[in-house]
């Protein structure tokens, strides 16, 4: 920890930034600051590139084959299993998730991801073609690397995050200069000590750290990055995609989301409730694809609210450390206030509080689960992005599956959708009609690596995991040969 702390990882080395410069990291649970990270800068980053740059080009020359990639992955893999609990310790007091939490997703899904696209590095492929003008001909699609790529994560999922965008790249042939979000960092750093022990050469993975304003932006814009993959907010995925765009990058974007959960009148109202509490509450709100927007049909309405409310009302909010914990406290400051505004501006516009609304605790940045009723369509609350644990409820009273579907789909995002229901024509009346990347039926869960993720309308562009998301970290070659 102590040798990682302030220090950032070019070219296989660990090394200061150039210009001294550093950033205070807060425990979200106390509050206080409990670690430092580097603020690199535009010249870090070029060094950051040009190491990525240079281990490609070695790697064209042999020492780097599908076969090494897979190895490089597994054993990245088995060597976060093999330090776990260090990672979760590192992970709880970066992000204030609840310790429980982090040892059975965060970090077991980490590797389990890098796992999963280790599988694909000696499985990409390009096809062969029939042409049909006139000649004799031999002609193929090459998939090759992209180039080096820029990977921008947020704060909500640091360890998942970083796995999930260095396993495509690496499975594909890129190298990676990632920037870790300057909130959570640590992880991804103590990632980076294990590299060169699995095997991956010098440069081919560089994580450097700092403000995206500053570090960020600086990896955008250098030209020698191929590809840039972020996630993170709408608003930040727009800006790169003004500069990323010109520059003719290959760029994917996975933002923000307003997902609603459709419940019809024939649902199962035990199992929504839960998977409803679970989806909204989980990581305090704080998962791009959190089900937020509950559009209930009123003749169920009074009947499931007061279950989702109840279990609400009963999560444990408190300390990380405590395995009994199931709810952490949110980010920062910034988000505790951000998130604390809309609560007060939906009750200004007429939503009612059935449980939460406030903060907890005397030191950090604790929000009790909230459920709002009443909302409207129009309301603020029914379609901006809180990313906190507050779950908006409007009720419809139609049957009609378009109208339901025009109400699912209102609004500018388009990340993920939920639908309750014990009827198939719903069901798959409903999956049709909404736009969504991810379409789940009768379940809150069910994510996987093997299917592609990524959202339509304002929630961005392109997947990620499955044979899309590393195909992402592809260009496509066309080859003809005449014989
Ligand atoms: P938030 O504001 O909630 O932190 P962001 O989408 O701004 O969410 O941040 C997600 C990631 O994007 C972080 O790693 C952050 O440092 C980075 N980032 C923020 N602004 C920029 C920018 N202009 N260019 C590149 N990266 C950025
Ligand atoms: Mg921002």
């Amino acid at each position: 920890m102590r040798e990682i702390q302030g220090r950032i990882f070019i070219g296989g080395e660990w090394r200061e930034s150039a210009q001294g410069r550093d950033l205070p990291v807060v425990d979200p649970a106390s509050g206080q600051e409990f670690a430092r990270i580097a603020a690199a800068g535009a010249d870090d980053m070029a060094l950051a590139v040009d190491a990525a740059v240079g281990a490609m080009a070695k790697a064209r020359h042999g020492g780097w084959s599908p076969a090494d990639r897979q190895n490089a992955l597994l054993r990245l893999a088995d060597a976060i299993a093999a330090r776990s609990e260090e990672f979760a310790r590192i992970e709880m007091h970066d992000t204030g998730k609840p310790i429980s939490n982090i040892r059975h997703l965060d970090v077991p899904q980490s590797a389990a991801g890098l796992r999963y696209f280790a599988g694909w590095a000696a499985h990409l492929t390009g096809e062969t073609m029939n042409l049909s003008v006139p000649g004799n001909w031999h002609a193929a699609t090459l998939r090759e690397p992209v180039g080096v790529a820029g990977q921008i994560i947020p704060w909500n999922y640091p360890l998942m995050g970083a796995a999930m965008k260095i396993g495509p790249a690496i499975a594909a042939g890129c190298a990676v200069v990632l920037k870790p979000a300057e909130q959570t960092s640590l992880s991804a750093l103590l990632l980076a000590d294990l590299l060169a022990d699995c095997g991956f050469p010098a440069g081919m993975v560089n994580i450097v750290t700092g403000t995206g304003a500053e570090a960020g932006a600086a990896l955008v814009r250098h030209e020698g990055v191929a590809k840039i993959a972020f996630t993170g907010s709408t608003a930040t995925g727009r800006e790169i995609l003004r500069v990323a765009g010109p520059m003719m990058k290959r760029v994917t974007v996975e933002l923000g989301g307003k997902s609603p959960v459709v419940v019809m009148p024939d649902a199962d109202l035990d199992k929504a409730a839960a998977a409803i509490s679970m989806g909204i509450f989980f990581n305090s709100g704080q998962t791009c694809s959190a089900g937020s927007r509950l559009l209930v049909h009123a003749d169920v309405a009074r009947d499931l609210v007061p279950r989702v409310a109840q279990i609400a009302a009963g999560m444990r909010i408190g300390a990380p450390d405590d395995p009994a914990t199931q709810l952490g406290p949110v980010i920062s400051q910034a988000q505790c206030d951000r998130i604390m505004g809309f609560v007060t501006r939906a009750r200004a516009d007429g939503a009612r509080i059935v449980t939460g609304g406030e903060r907890r605790g005397q030191a950090g940045y604790f929000i009790a689960p909230t459920v709002l009723d009443d909302v409207q369509a129009a309301m603020e609350i029914a379609r901006e992005e809180v990313f906190g644990p507050v779950l908006a409820v409007q009720t419809f009273d139609t049957l009609d599956l378009d109208e339901i579907a025009a109400l699912a789909n209102a609004g500018t995002y388009g990340l993920a959708a939920y639908v309750w229901t014990s009827s198939m024509s719903s069901a798959f009346g409903l999956v049709r009609r909404i736009r969504a990347g991810t379409v789940r039926v009768n379940t809150a869960g069910g994510n996987d690596f093997c299917m592609p993720a990524g959202g339509v309308k304002q929630s961005g562009n392109g997947r990620e995991n499955g044979r899309a998301g590393v195909e992402a970290y592809t260009e496509l070659k066309a080859m003809t040969i005449a014989v």
